[in-house]
């Protein structure tokens, strides 16, 4: 407040000797203070006009100006916080500039949204594969740009997966790996990836694996059978028995390897429709189960609870893949001291359920979530021999299970024993015309 009366001070007292001046020479002294005010009061009211239309303009470092008195203190603070604003707009607007050359030149498509899922920013690539034009539809709600059903629940849960895999909505034949991460205030950015290289490269893989186990498969049935026929031959002799019983146990590995490889492929190859499929008797299944893995059920520790109406809607030789496969790892695991517990069953849900317990080495806790990737082997437990196998089992479970839309579960105390359970949705089971009775059946091996 000082400073500014010390800044007009110079104007006042000019004014006050005017008026003492004019008084003096024309002996009218209201007459001299009126005009010489009026005059400093239409000055300083020009002054002030002058400084609301700089302010109204923007305070512009480029059209400020000098004054000496008390309007200069109000002048000079605007014109140096306006000059500090313009160099951070600046080093911001560089910044931004800079990243959005950088994000740009990804060959991801990456778009930015904002709580209402509407696009505020997209790059070029958003262009070509998502279809997204950054100077047309900003503003817009991506929903209506991409209208995928994965795309938009993913959209909606962005935290209920890693990522998903679409169809670009330009070109069906580019498939894009997409993922969604939120930030800033409930604010989504999105990127997608072409993965169609990688996808045909693995394809390509997947029918080599398949093409060359289906040619393998023939030859090795007629060694095995060859060699089946010398093990039981009298003439042969002691030693030469062995190395043919030798031969005869790869022979049948390598055909289980097969076996499996074949499985896989098959049971990746699609998704299955919800009303898609064959009627399966569980009954029937479980018997050739049984048969595969060389045991009865209700003998010695193997305990089976199979209801005899239940059947389900799906693919056979799948479906026994998922029993075959978990029963045959309960034996060969937590071998046949101890009990192994399987069962089928209907909830209360209407779903089937179908567990095996076995009182084996466990899992690891931190092996669990990786065993049912292809060609993992856990850590062998097992105390002697390690255990034959592919890594492969879980695999063709996992993926029959989530072909048929069927969920895994897997519950293991490492000591204490495993248990597997797929339970498969309500719409695949088949109503049956008779009562549920779900009564323990003997299932002997075939054989
Ligand atoms: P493989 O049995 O050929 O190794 P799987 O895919 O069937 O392949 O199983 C993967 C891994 O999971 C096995 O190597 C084993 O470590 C573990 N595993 C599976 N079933 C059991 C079980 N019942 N008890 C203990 N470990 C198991």
């Amino acid at each position: 407040m000082l400073k500014i009366w010390s800044n007009e001070r110079p104007w006042i007292i000019s004014a006050l000797l005017a008026i003492a001046l004019a008084g003096l020479i024309f002996g009218h002294w209201w007459i001299a203070a009126t005009v010489v005010l009026s005059g400093y009061i239409i000055w300083l009211y020009y002054r002030l006009h002058r400084l609301q239309k700089w302010v109204a303009r923007g305070t512009k470092a480029s059209e400020v100006y000098e004054d000496e008195g008390f309007i200069g203190t109000i002048i000079r603070p605007l014109y140096h916080q306006k000059k500090t604003y313009n160099k951070r707009k600046k080093r911001t607007k560089d910044i931004l500039r800079r990243l959005h050359r950088n994000i740009s030149a990804l060959p991801d498509a990456t778009v930015l949204m904002n709580d209402q899922l509407e696009i505020e920013w997209s790059n070029e690539p958003a262009k070509y594969l998502l279809g997204i034009d950054h100077r047309k539809d900003l503003g817009q709600r991506i929903g209506n740009l991409i209208r995928h059903p994965n795309f938009l629940r993913y959209l909606i849960t962005p935290d209920s997966k890693k990522n998903i895999e679409i169809h670009s909505p330009m070109d069906s034949k580019i498939s894009l790996h997409v993922k969604i991460v939120r930030f800033g205030r409930n604010q989504r950015l999105l990127t997608a990836r072409n993965n169609s290289d990688q996808k045909q490269l693995q394809e390509g893989l997947k029918n080599f694996v398949a093409n060359a186990s289906h040619e393998l498969k023939t030859p090795l049935t007629v060694i095995s059978g060859y060699l089946e026929m010398l093990e039981n031959d009298p003439e042969i002799s002691e030693m030469g028995r062995k190395s043919v019983q030798a031969a005869y146990g790869q022979a049948e590995r390598m055909k289980n390897l097969i076996r499996d490889l074949l499985l896989l492929s098959k049971v990746e190859s699609y998704q299955l429709q919800t009303d898609e499929g064959d009627e399966v008797v569980i009954q029937e299944i479980m018997s050739n189960t049984m048969t595969a893995v060389n045991q009865t059920c209700n003998s010695g520790n193997i305990v089976c609870e199979i209801p005899q109406d239940l059947s389900i809607l799906g693919i056979k030789s799948e479906i026994e893949g998922i029993c075959i496969n978990l029963v045959q790892n309960a034996i060969k695991y937590a071998g046949l001291e101890k009990p192994i517990k399987i069962k089928w069953k209907k909830n209360k849900e209407g779903e089937a359920v179908f567990s095996v317990k076995d009182q084996g080495p466990g899992i690891a806790a931190d092996e669990i979530p990786l065993i049912t990737e292809r060609y993992y082997r856990g850590k062998q437990l097992t105390s002697g021999e390690p255990v034959m196998g592919s890594g492969l089992g879980l695999a063709i479970v996992k993926q029959a299970s989530s072909k048929h839309g069927a969920t895994l579960d897997i519950q293991s105390t490492v000591d204490k024993g495993s248990s597997f359970t797929v339970t498969f949705p309500s719409y695949r089971v088949i109503k049956s015309t008779q009562p549920s009775r779900r009564n323990v059946v003997d299932i002997r091996a075939a054989g």
